[in-house]
């Protein structure tokens, strides 16, 4: 074991940090469950094919980041591959085919939690990172893509970031038209083979598309004159299209269209779209999604469209720190036995009218009120045995040193009561 730190690439998450991360997430199923999803959670590793399949073998993920293991467990013959979720699609794609979820359309699905990807770590980029995620089954029409996206729009716009992002927005047209495009991208890359990176050169052959997502440097030059994607759509692609930005623009969400919007994963068709911010550098995209119609029939599911996005926990948190401040606790300081046991109780009244409650039962008064402030307290609840006799106990507002004696069933309401005059 090395230095007692956490595995390249992973983090703690604590403080602040973690209290915007949980802003994200609850904003993310307030606003998700007012648009009629509802919760899935799919396990944290999947057979490797589940994701492999879907994905596609020249995809970055499946190509080089993905964490794969044996199950394998004292006995070889049962050994399975498994893989540390990537990304949620595959997965919830994979769980409704397995529960049958068919009978149900449309299926409106929330999730959140960790994805794993062997990746560079930097700021905004880790090995372990956290996603919310939403997925829309059984909607085929145009009216779909706008639902998500104005949800994604509404999330942001909570999170008080309606100014720091861009929606950016294109059209990967229907399987018709994306296989046209790619003969013409084949037709354009052959010429400039010589200035291709390796990993563009790889992708030529598999997935052409990719390489207009490539992030280097060179081979953005070569990628600035490749052919539209527009060039080659056909008029049903471009049909879906126009009702996607009709539906956006009935509704006021702002986007902008780039043509060179690509999604790295081999399933997304007609809508591509990512939230952009330029406060993150290299990491500016927050939100990013599209459709995938073929996805579920390629996991051997019944043929179903679907449409859903992904954003990244970290770098939306780092944005909106919008985390709750912890409200300031009461604390409990009971001196001696007796009134050590009395406090249990107290301290439970007080919690149930509302209020944070913690005990600070060693050291004098002194110390004791001196900790109190320093953690921020607002209140100090003294039991002695004085207040115990009398059935009371002397409250103290420390930020203003005034103190009264109340008895114990009223102290729940007689805070509760102060801090509403405060406010
Ligand atoms: P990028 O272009 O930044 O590599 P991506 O296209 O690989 O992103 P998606 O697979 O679309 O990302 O995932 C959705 C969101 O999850 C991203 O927009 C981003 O906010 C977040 N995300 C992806 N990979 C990471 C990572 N390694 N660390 C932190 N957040 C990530
Ligand atoms: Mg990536």
């Amino acid at each position: 074991m090395s230095k007692l730190q956490p595995a390249r690439g992973t983090r703690d998450i604590y403080g602040e940090e973690s209290r915007n991360m949980a802003a994200v997430v609850d904003t993310f199923k307030r606003v998700a469950t007012s648009y009629g999803f509802e919760e899935l959670s799919t396990p944290i590793f999947e057979f490797t094919e589940v994701y492999k399949r879907p994905l596609g073998e020249s995809s970055d993920i499946v190509s080089k980041e993905m964490y794969t293991f044996d199950s394998h467990a004292g006995n070889a013959k049962d050994s399975e591959e498994l893989t540390l979720r990537p990304e949620f699609t595959a997965g919830i794609c994979r769980s409704f085919i397995s529960n049958g979820m068919q009978q149900n359309l449309p299926c409106r699905f929330m999730s959140s939690g960790p994805a794993f990807r062997r990746e560079r770590p930097q700021k905004g980029r880790y090995r372990q990172f956290h996603q919310i995620n939403a997925e829309l089954l059984g909607q085929p029409g145009a009216e779909a893509d706008v639902d998500l996206i104005a949800m994604a729009w509404r999330i942001l716009q909570e999170l008080g970031l309606g100014e720091k992002v861009i929606l950016h927005l294109n059209s990967l047209g229907d399987r018709e038209s994306r296989a046209a495009y790619r003969d013409d991208l084949v037709i354009y890359f052959e010429q400039h083979k010589g200035s291709l990176s390796e990993d563009s050169l790889r992708r030529l052959d598999s997935n052409p598309l990719r390489i207009l997502d490539s992030k280097d440097e060179g081979d953005a030059k070569i990628v600035d004159g490749a052919p539209l994607m527009s060039a080659s759509m056909n008029d049903a692609s471009r049909e879906f299209f126009e009702l996607v930005k009709k539906g956006l623009d009935a509704i006021g969400v702002p986007y902008e269209l780039d043509e060179r919007l690509v999604r790295g994963m081999d399933y997304y068709c007609h809508t591509a779209f990512e939230f952009v911010t330029t406060e993150l550098g290299a990491q500016g995209t927050v939100l990013a999604g599209g459709r995938y119609d073929g996805l579920i029939e390629q996991l051997g599911g019944p043929s179903t469209p679907g449409v859903g996005w992904a954003g990244g926990i970290e770098r939306l948190a780092m944005l909106s720190e919008k985390g709750a401040v912890p409200t300031r606790p009461v604390v409990i300081m009971p001196m001696g036995e007796a009134a050590t046991m009395k406090a249990f109780s107290v301290a439970e009244d007080i919690r149930a009218a509302g209020h944070r409650v913690t005990a600070d039962r060693s050291g004098n008064l002194k110390k004791r009120l001196t900790r109190a402030s320093k953690a921020n307290a607002r209140f100090a609840v003294v039991i002695g045995d004085n207040e115990l006799e009398g059935g009371s106990a002397a409250l103290k507002d420390l930020d203003n040193g005034e103190q009264q004696t109340i008895v114990f069933a009223e102290l729940g309401a007689v805070i509760s009561g102060l801090l509403g005059d405060a406010a």
